[in-house]
């Protein structure tokens, strides 16, 4: 069942999923070659504990080892945070979930380590705004199956990279994850009809080549079969009677992204 937030619910969730763009911002301050997953995972941890809030991943399904979701290049989510060095062209996507005052928020964001190739930019930029064309989608009377065509439709029939299917984004709340799925594929008018109230993260994960995945035999990461780079960006969003309000805030990402050499810029506009 589909639980509609009330504005005091949606505020909590707000300050959660501010909590976690903070926790970007910090990882885009410290993100260079030689930087290790491990590193910005006890990062986060701490920022996000110090901050009385506890990291909503971390022993997720009882094995779950990070903080944060660490996914390289070819890594599409779930990636473990490890001892191994990011280096220069590498793109690192970085999910990140808080619970904070009973309310978990939930977003993610894919850097680009010094100068990297101009396709697996392209992907970064298709991705990122293949998003805000599902979050625009999002309006009182819409049905979710709109937000994931026009997803789809985007990066797919319009620009030829794969979306992946075997995860979705979701309803968000007292639960990480809860009802509706967000699929990121799907056909105008069908599925739920969103109403104002509703919560949810949509978020793209969308491959350079074919967009066929596999699991790993540690249970979680997920790669491209293919092994070519994929992206992943991510928001909460509150319907509202007049449209999406995107309560995750990446604005304070690539403020610090724009600040940090060590980082590649993508396009202005977020
Ligand atoms: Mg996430
Ligand atoms: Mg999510």
């Amino acid at each position: 069942m589909i639980h509609y937030k009330t504005d005091e619910e949606i505020e909590k969730i707000r300050r959660s999923c501010l909590l976690v763009s903070q926790t970007h911002a910090h990882i885009a301050r410290m993100l260079r070659p030689g930087v290790t997953g491990k590193q910005i995972d006890r990062e986060a941890e701490t920022l996000i504990r110090d901050h009385g809030a506890i990291p909503a991943f971390k022993g997720y399904q009882g094995t779950f080892p990070g903080t944060l979701c660490v996914s390289v290049n070819e890594v599409v989510v779930h990636g473990f945070p490890t001892d191994e060095p990011f280096r220069e062209g590498d793109v690192v996507s970085v999910d990140c979930g808080v619970l904070w005052d009973g309310f978990y928020g939930d977003s993610a964001y894919t850097f680009m380590i010094g100068e990297v190739a101009e396709e697996t930019r392209r992907l970064l930029e298709v991705t990122r705004e293949s998003l805000w064309r599902g979050i625009a989608q999002a309006q009182p009377g819409a049905r979710i199956g709109d937000i994931g065509f026009a997803i789809q439709d985007y990066a797919e029939r319009q620009n030829g990279f794969g979306v992946v299917r075997e995860l979705v984004g979701h309803g968000i709340g007292r639960n990480l994850h809860e009802p509706p799925e967000v699929p990121n594929y799907g056909k105008k008018g069908r599925g739920t009809v969103i109403r104002e109230g509703l919560v949810i993260a949509i978020e793209p994960m969308i491959n350079l080549g074919t967009r066929h995945v596999r699991q790993l035999s540690d249970g979680w990461t997920v790669i491209t079969r293919d092994r070519k780079p994929s992206a992943h960006f991510e928001h909460t969003i509150a319907v509202r009677a007049n449209g999406p309000e995107p309560l995750s805030d990446h604005r304070l990402i690539e403020a610090e992204v724009a600040e940090n050499k060590e980082l590649s810029e993508m396009s202005a506009k977020s």
